[in-house]
C-alpha cells in the first residue's frame, strides 16, 4: 500500500504531519510530501479532517 494525498482536498492544516509516528509526512510550500519512511499504518488517513489522504495499492 502507498499513501496518496489529494492535493485539491488538502488544506495544509498540518495535522497529519504531527501525528505520523515515522515522521514520514512533511508540509511543503504547496503540498504534503510522503517519504519512504511511511509504514502504511493508516493513522494519518483516519485523522485528516477533509479526507484528503488515502491508502492505495502499490503499483509494481
Ligand atoms: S500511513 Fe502512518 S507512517 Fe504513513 S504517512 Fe500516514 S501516519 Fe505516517
Ligand atoms: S491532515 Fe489532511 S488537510 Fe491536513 S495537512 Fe494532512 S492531508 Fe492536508
Amino acid at each position: 500500500m502507498v499513501v496518496k494525498i489529494d492535493r485539491k482536498k488538502c488544506m495544509y492544516c498540518g495535522a497529519c504531519v504531527s501525528v505520523c509516528p515515522r515522521v514520514a509526512l512533511n508540509l511543503k510550500e504547496t503540498w504534503v510530501d510522503v517519504n519512504e519512511k511511511c509504514i502504511d499504518c493508516g493513522i494519518c488517513v483516519k485523522l485528516c479532517p477533509v479526507g484528503a489522504i488515502s491508502l492505495k495499492e502499490r503499483k509494481k
